[in-house]
């Protein structure tokens, strides 16, 4: 008899799997958990649509060798405020992309879950679809353990002239062989005060949309050059 699990879990995904199967993964408080539901795609109406990606589930499932197999699942969570606008929706999903790529399974981390859940329960509350894509970003890195430096330059701590080096973890000044994209002292200040302001206080930053969209590219490089993909 297999063992019967219980999860909580955010769908960061799902993809088509042989003729009528889903494979779903979630992100839970103990890491990443893949899940096969059998004649999933066969589901019409809200029972089809509960494998939606963004959809928080609590769900039950045997665990045998492969995939565990789903069982029963229930929605917890669904975010409509989020679904229903296209920029913030777009934000919440390429969030859940990141979290597929940067948390692994069977870990006993729950911050991952907790980070992606808080953040997007701030989304649905009105934060600003750039503020949650670059604040989300910066500390799915660190949780993940790539996590830049951005209290200044990584070789001597010095603020002057920094440029952007991912492989080398952050900032890099002129005097220390910084040759990157240069990075304008506000942005290096924003991008610090978004990795550690709570979620709630992020409005107060009042960072300009330019700097958020260049910050946001940076860091995009930089998970290329630290995760590699
Ligand atoms: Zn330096």
């Amino acid at each position: 008899m297999a063992a019967l699990s219980r999860d909580r879990g955010i769908v960061l995904r799902t993809h088509d799997h042989a003729e009528t199967d889903r494979i779903a993964v979630l992100l839970t408080p103990r890491g990443r958990l893949d899940l096969l539901a059998k004649g999933a795609r066969r589901l019409e109406g809200s029972a089809g649509a509960l494998l939606d990606p963004l959809h928080v589930l609590d769900v039950i499932y045997y665990r045998r060798r492969g995939l565990p197999l789903l069982k029963e699942a229930a929605f917890v969570q669904t975010f409509p405020q989020v679904r229903g606008d296209l920029d913030r929706a777009a934000a919440a999903l390429r969030a859940l992309r990141w979290a597929a790529d940067l948390f692994p399974s069977g870990s006993s981390d729950e911050r991952p879950y907790l980070l992606t859940l808080e953040s997007l329960a701030a989304l649905e509350r009105g934060l600003s679809p750039l503020l949650f894509t670059a604040a989300y970003t910066l500390r799915a890195l660190a949780l993940a353990g790539h996590g830049p430096y951005l209290t200044g330059c990584v070789r001597c701590g010095g603020g002057n002239g920094l440029t952007w080096v991912p492989e080398r973890g952050g900032f890099l000044c002129a005097p220390c062989g910084g040759s990157g994209a240069s990075v304008s002292p506000r942005l290096a200040r924003t991008l610090d005060a978004l990795a550690r302001l709570p979620l709630d206080a992020l409005e107060l930053l009042q960072a300009p949309d330019e700097d958020l969209r260049q910050g946001i590219a940076l860091l995009e490089e930089f998970r290329r050059a630290q995760v590699g993909r």
